[in-house]
């Protein structure tokens, strides 16, 4: 029988959760409820420095959104709680003394300027990349070189001290990826990595192995920029004697910048005025405000099948998942290896296919707020009516107040453009007449709008393609928009006669014969 799947999104609280965040997230979900497994959410706040306020209630309010849903997390609690790195201190220190009495990790007292000066060296010798390793380590200030009662001295006098892993000199360490396959890394291309840092914080490196082994996780789905720490999690898992049960990792491939030349960031976003966070973000710190998708309309559906395919796709033409579905097809195998361009047009096409999909009661339910705040009374019926003729037109649902004011609002302003090719005289004494027909109605539809305007053409003999655009600027004061019939039997035959007798005043001055 299958293990149970345990997985975990573990992201750092120190900042907007990222669109690649999301992904990892959602990755992580669907192979969690594909396998009847659990998700995990783990707070990895380790590194004081860099904790940002109010950064763990966003991820948590920004995976909601998406429909992320978390088994077990500090919120939800769970049996191997606590979910948060920073309340589990203790636990880490055990696993360090662990392996400092195993000869497997050692203290290191040496201050930042010795630790400089040893860089330096390294550097006038013509090292390219000086590192803390298993040639450096015999001539720095740690419990390898120095005397056991000497290091005892420091210890007991309070002298700060990190711990370190004491890589081996010479061993292959591999690990199969499940998206890449064979990685192999020989240990003498890893550093002695700090684990215990002298705050008497872990590093990230430890915690999470820690963690990954004390909260079962069968299975690492993460970025790829981890990739590179992988060999070095797989030496701390034979080291802790966890190596039977390491999860099987996946590293997803890169989101890459729409032009396809390097990874994605915010600078991207901001350069193409695409958003790159799920919901607004304010820096507690700078102020700095950026919008997300939710709040330049994206539906929480669309945005979800967007991210689900920067990476993966199901193999076959479809392209509009529900999460259900999502879940049922989603597979790592079907995940590339190469990295993903992200090009935000593709995130609108499928708000437009969410909103087109939705039907016009819950369309209304985005307009009324909008109209209310423009202080505009109108029937549900009137909004659901106006949100049915308008969406196939939409990209964003704030589109059916910007495009359809006209439908609540007589216009005022008219096309100038419009105004001056087409209001021509004969346009005039058409819309005279389809005036007069019209005011004597109470109401009518598409249909008899239609026919009306059909009667008054052929008594005038004029082609409706000669005087089309003027009824619309009469009625709506713009050039274009959906079928003119439909939106003067919405804006009803009394409303649009006053409109046309407005227009005629209005734009007197730009009748010619
Ligand atoms: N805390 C890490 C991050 O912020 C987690 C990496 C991992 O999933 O192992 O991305």
């Amino acid at each position: 029988m299958e293990k149970d799947v345990r997985v975990r999104f573990a992201p750092s609280p120190t900042g907007a959760l990222h669109i690649g965040g999301v992904r990892t997230a959602l990755y992580n979900y669907l192979f969690a409820r594909k396998h009847h497994g659990k998700m995990i959410l783990r707070i990895e706040d380790t590194d004081q420095n860099r904790f940002v306020p109010g950064a763990e209630e966003y991820i948590m309010e920004a995976l909601a959104w998406c429909g992320i849903k978390i088994d077990e997390g500090i919120i939800e609690g769970g049996p191997y709680g606590p979910y948060r790195q920073s309340e589990r201190k203790s636990i880490y220190m055990e696993f360090a003394m662990k392996l400092i009495n195993e000869g497997k990790a050692y203290y290191a007292f040496d201050t930042p300027e010795e630790l400089d000066a040893m860089r330096d060296r390294l550097k006038a010798a013509r090292v390219d990349s000086p590192q803390y390793n298993v040639i450096t380590r015999a001539t720095m200030n740690n419990s390898l070189r120095l005397s056991e009662d000497e290091v005892k001295a420091r210890l007991s006098s309070g002298e700060p001290y990190v711990i370190r892993l004491k890589v081996p000199r010479k061993e292959e360490i591999r690990l199969n990826d499940m998206i890449r396959g064979w990685v192999m890394v020989h240990s003498s291309a890893i550093d002695d990595k700090v684990l215990m840092k002298s705050d008497g914080m872990p590093t990230y490196h430890l915690a999470n192995i820690v963690d990954d082994h004390l909260m079962k996780i069968t299975h690492v789905i993460r970025g790829e920029e981890w990739l590179p720490s992988a060999p070095l999690h797989v030496l701390l898992y034979r080291y802790l004697g966890w190596e039977d049960t390491m999860p099987q990792f996946a590293h997803l491939p890169l989101l890459l910048k729409p032009e396809g030349n390097g990874k994605l960031s915010k600078r991207d976003a901001e350069k193409h005025g695409f958003p790159i966070f799920p919901l607004q973000w304010k820096d507690p710190n700078s102020g700095d405000e950026v919008m997300g998708f939710r709040e330049q309309g994206y539906l929480p559906e669309a945005f979800l099948n967007f991210i689900a395919f920067l990476g993966w796709n199901p193999g076959t033409q479809q392209e509009i998942f529900s999460m259900e579905e999502l879940i049922d097809c989603f597979s790592i195998e079907r995940i590339g290896k190469s990295g993903t361009k992200f090009d935000i047009n593709k995130a609108i096409w499928y708000n437009q296919q969410y909103l087109k999909e939705k039907n016009k009661h819950e369309l209304a339910a985005y307009l009324t707020p909008l109209l209310e705040k423009n202080g505009i009374s109108a029937s549900d019926e009137k909004a659901a009516k106006v949100c049915e003729t308008l969406k196939e037109r939409v990209t964003f649902p704030s589109d059916f107040w910007d495009q359809g004011k006209y439908f609540f609002i007589a216009p005022t302003d008219y096309d100038q453009a419009v105004a001056s090719n087409k209001w021509t005289g004969e346009a005039v004494s058409v819309l005279q007449s389809f005036k007069e027909r019209l005011e004597t109605l109470e109401t009518v539809t598409a249909e008899d709008v239609k026919s009306l305007l059909n009667d008054v053409l052929a008594l005038q003999q004029v082609k409706i393609g000669r005087v089309m655009q003027a009824i619309r600027l009469a009625i709506t004061g713009v050039a274009a928009g959906p079928d003119l019939m439909q939106i003067i039997e919405i804006v009803g035959p009394k409303e649009t006669a006053e409109r046309i007798e407005n227009a005629l005043v209005t734009l007197k001055e730009h009748a010619k014969n």
